[in-house]
């Protein structure tokens, strides 16, 4: 019977130890709020990092609007951002499953994404456009019907294209960077992409131009799982508030100087 109460009394010992192991244990991912909630310190932010202005590397650091914008709303939030640098096609079924708090990469909202996750305020507006060989006898959007198109697996340039002109005639790579390789090597015709990158390929490789019009006009916004209605408004919150105090735009000046 003795032995039975020692025991007993070891077990309780060992049950409360843990417990208050357990206690501080989840200081390392959680912190406690003033209010006593518990609250995550990371905030995981999924993207493509190959679309300058928005994400790309600068030696190993990645930066770029999307990444500049994406700490200041995580220290809006009293969180650590961290960027998990992902195929683009991966991002939003990433951030449905829960294994990404957000995905942010230059993103459009249309209706396919908007079954599979939530969509934030808008913050840029995204122009598709097609990028051509300086000599090339595509001038206008017209010229592309029997053309072959290259663009980026998974984005919205790609989409359209194929439901415009047919998937037989699209050739879709793993980047952007890929697709313009295969307009540079005579694989494709042209390239369907976001307007900004084309602009950084567009400098970084001669011969190359894009068409002076414009083939769809998007929304980017920042893609949150359906059921983190609590980080979308925060998230909501943070953004609208870069947006109005001017610091957002701040962010894209420094990255894109305007023609105009
Ligand atoms: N805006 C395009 C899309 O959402 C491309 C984005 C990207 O390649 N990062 O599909």
């Amino acid at each position: 019977m003795k032995i039975m109460k020692k025991l007993l009394a070891v077990a309780l010992m060992l049950v409360l130890v843990l417990g208050v192991m357990a206690g501080c244990s989840s200081g390392n991912d959680e912190k406690t709020n003033d209010d006593g909630t518990q609250q995550k310190e990371t905030l995981v932010m999924a993207t493509n990092a190959q679309f300058p202005p928005y994400e790309y590397y600068d030696g190993d650091k990645i930066v770029g609007i999307d990444a500049e914008v994406a700490a200041l709303i995580a220290e809006k939030l009293g969180m650590e951002l961290e960027i998990a640098d992902i195929e683009f096609d991966s991002i939003v079924p990433g951030v449905q499953q829960g294994k990404y708090d957000m995905g942010m990469a230059g993103m459009t909202v249309n209706d396919e994404r908007l079954e599979q996750v939530n969509f934030t305020t808008s913050y840029a507006k995204g122009v598709q456009v097609v990028i051509v060989k300086e000599d090339s006898d595509i001038k206008t959007i017209d010229d592309l019907t029997g053309k072959k198109i290259g663009a980026q697996q998974g984005t919205t340039g790609a989409i359209y294209a194929a439901e415009d002109y047919g998937e037989e005639n699209v050739t879709t790579y793993a980047s952007g960077n890929l697709a313009v390789e295969g307009l540079k090597t005579g694989k494709v015709d042209c390239v369907i992409i976001d307007n900004e990158p084309a602009k950084a390929y567009v400098s970084e490789n001669e011969g190359l131009k894009i068409l002076e019009t414009e083939y769809a006009n998007e929304d980017y916004a920042i893609a949150i799982a359906k059921d983190n209605t609590e980080l979308m408004d925060k998230v909501n919150t943070a953004l609208e508030e870069l947006i109005a105090n001017g610091e957002l735009q701040k962010i894209v000046d420094k990255y894109i100087t305007s023609e105009e």
